[in-house]
């Protein structure tokens, strides 16, 4: 699947992955493959799939047709949550001609352990193959990162790559910092206080790999056991990003808690909208 999206960091997603197996609480992706999702798999395997074309309706269950989907229609999630590497879907940037900031894998996490690394290569030569795009990846398994630029696989020619990764707790969760590579976090949903930052400290930054643009979001939908983030966490936050020079960007979901202090920043110059850009 490649569209335009509701996701406000971004012009657009393309899913030529989905699926995950992290089995966070809070999925909002799970829930829609489940309920999208054809359930082709063995729900009793732990598997992934390769798809080389689309699976539509007529070569599935019964129950899609008597569910009112109607007869030919594109199933984006045959196997629910299943990893699943849908290969017919890797020309959609190369087809995209006006240049947008594209979220890889908005359904999936495409660096999780179970992910063949061949998947991942063929996803990232097909943005190389469609260069004018910036893309922006985001995993919970940065090491990955690390693995594949030890490799070659990732490499810092790959300037329009920002290479994310996601922070829900502070404390816990491992960030993903790179001198030469531009590099984003994300802390959505926000799960826990943030520390008081201290005041600036240009000496300590010196050394340290900074990320230059920071996400934050609270939980949506209507889990139990949801939390929601206090005014104070993200001021914490907020102020830790200024101390490192970066950029700071606040999903619509904070909009009310932080009233007058939201912020949405980018650390990069807009692409123009569509009838400006570099046509192919
Ligand atoms: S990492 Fe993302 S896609 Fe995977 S289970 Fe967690 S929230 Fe869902």
């Amino acid at each position: 699947m490649g569209d335009k999206t509701k996701i406000d960091w971004c012009d657009a997603s393309w899913n030529p992955v989905t699926g995950c197996r992290h089995d966070c609480p809070y999925c909002y992706a799970y829930g829609i493959a489940k309920r999208f999702g054809a359930h082709l798999g063995d729900p009793l395997k732990w598997e992934n799939h390769v798809l080389e074309h689309p699976v539509r309706t007529s070569e599935t269950h019964e129950y899609m047709r008597m569910a009112g989907i109607k007869e030919g229609t594109v199933l984006p999630y045959p196997y629910d949550f299943d990893p699943t590497f849908h290969k017919y879907r890797l020309d959609i940037p190369f087809r995209w001609t006006w240049p947008r900031t594209i979220f890889v894998c908005s359904m999936a996490d495409l660096f999780g352990n179970w992910v063949p690394e061949d998947w991942i290569i063929q996803v990232l030569e097909a943005c190389r193959k469609a260069p004018w795009h910036r893309y922006l990846f985001l995993t919970k398994n940065p090491n990955r990162y690390d693995e594949l630029e030890d490799k070659g696989i990732i490499t810092p020619e790959d300037r329009n790559f920002w290479l994310g990764s996601t922070v829900t707790v502070e404390t816990r969760d491992k960030m993903h910092y790179h001198s030469k590579m531009h590099t984003f976090q994300s802390c959505e949903p926000m799960l826990a206080p943030w520390p008081k930052a201290g005041p600036p400290n240009p000496e300590s930054m010196k050394n340290h790999w900074m990320p230059e643009w920071v996400i934050f979001g609270a939980e949506t939908g209507n889990r139990k056991g949801k939390v929601i983030p206090k005014k104070e966490w993200v001021d914490n936050a907020v102020q830790m990003c200024r101390n490192m020079g970066a950029a700071v960007f606040m999903k619509d979901s904070l909009r009310g808690i932080m009233g007058p202090d939201f912020v949405q920043e980018y650390p990069w110059e807009p692409f123009e909208k569509a009838g400006g850009g570099t046509p192919l």
